[in-house]
């Protein structure tokens, strides 16, 4: 009786894997809206609303970014093909030239504010009152801190807690008093954190946004969620394509390596178990080095893979990328992204 049910428990359990983890979601990532700004963080107007038309063309469904989280975290399924829209930064281009396009669409997204840049009138910045206005067209907005620092490089003089009560509850403080903003969510300035401030995320309640890339899934980790940066280079509408059809690795949150290079080249390793990835097809990539050595395994159901760039890294936020095409779905390729701070450099 015993074995019949053991070999019962197995069939159930190999035909819920046998079907790729639905939950997943893409987040994308903006800065300016704009022609005439820094090449690198932005996208023009119209590239802009080609990527809109492009969400609908491949039958995206656009979703609040806090509401999908909670949606994932009650253990529900959110709906195949789900992206929210993100902005950081709180550039008066997106309340020009995105905001018109959305809310005629009306499309939710999210704008993460560095509320310095606000109060201080800053030419390129939102005032409180448009901010407002985005809030009315279907904008949520949330905390990208006070004054954009790189957070890891804490003030001697500061204690932990008082470096990020400064720096993201000050913040938060702000938006609750402009904007009436009580949901937390907090997009870490350039991508920069380490295991503190995770820690210091969870215990305040924010959810928190990188910018690796990757899609996410009801296991990934709350204070490190990735999103594609969809401006500069990566605007393109091909690449973000397969972006946008991504699936997500099923890695646990206790996987998370603390995003600080220490050894150089790093060393990736992670685990998950997948009937859906055959893992000799997942590859890690690093930037400008290409693929790169990856070795995974599978042993027991669970897949171990490691991976690491023949040379040492010189970009000053490297990241490894590691995909692999979905057995089931073969347009589809899983996608996970680890992100390290080269503190070596200081102007990154
Ligand atoms: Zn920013």
């Amino acid at each position: 009786m015993k074995a019949i049910i053991h070999r019962l428990t197995l069939l159930i359990t190999s035909v819920l894997l046998s079907f790729p983890s639905m939950a997943e979601l893409v987040i994308l990532q903006y800065h300016h809206v704009a022609t005439n700004t820094p090449a690198v963080s932005s996208i023009s107007p119209q590239g802009f609303a080609e990527h809109m038309d492009l969400l609908e063309k491949e039958n995206m469904v656009v979703v609040d970014l806090y509401e999908a989280m909670q949606a994932l975290d009650r253990g529900e399924t959110l709906p195949d093909r789900a992206v929210a829209i993100t902005f950081d930064d709180a550039y008066l281009s997106v309340y020009e030239n995105a905001l018109p396009i959305l809310a005629k669409r009306k499309w939710p997204f999210t704008m993460f504010v560095n509320t310095a840049a606000v109060d201080g009138n800053h030419n390129v910045a939102m005032s409180w009152d448009q901010l407002r206005d985005m809030q009315r067209q279907g904008g949520v907005l949330a905390n990208h801190s006070v004054n954009h620092p790189y957070l890891i490089e804490r003030p001697e003089t500061l204690s932990i807690e008082q470096w990020l009560d400064q720096e993201i509850g000050h913040a938060q403080r702000r938006l609750e008093k402009e904007l009436g903003i009580s949901i937390r969510m907090h997009a870490y300035p350039y991508g920069e954190f380490n295991q503190d401030i995770i820690d210091w995320m969870a215990s305040n309640g924010y959810l928190a946004f990188g910018q690796q890339s990757g899609a996410v899934s009801r296991h990934s980790h709350r204070q490190a969620l990735p999103r594609y940066p969809a401006s500069g280079i990566y605007a393109n509408p091909k690449t973000l394509v397969t972006k946008l059809h991504s699936l997500a690795f099923p890695i646990k949150a206790d996987q998370l390596i603390e995003p600080i290079l220490h050894d150089n080249p790093p060393t990736l390793s992670f685990a998950f178990s997948s009937d859906d990835i055959r893992p000799h097809q997942i590859q890690c990539f690093a930037g400008g080095q290409g693929a790169i050595s990856t070795k995974a395994t599978r042993q027991d159901g669970v897949i171990t893979v490691e991976a690491k760039a023949d040379n040492p890294i010189t970009a000053g936020r490297p990241r490894y990328n590691c995909t692999a095409p979905s057995i089931q779905q073969p347009s589809r390729y899983y996608w996970y992204s680890q992100f390290w701070t080269n503190t070596d450099i200081p102007n990154r």
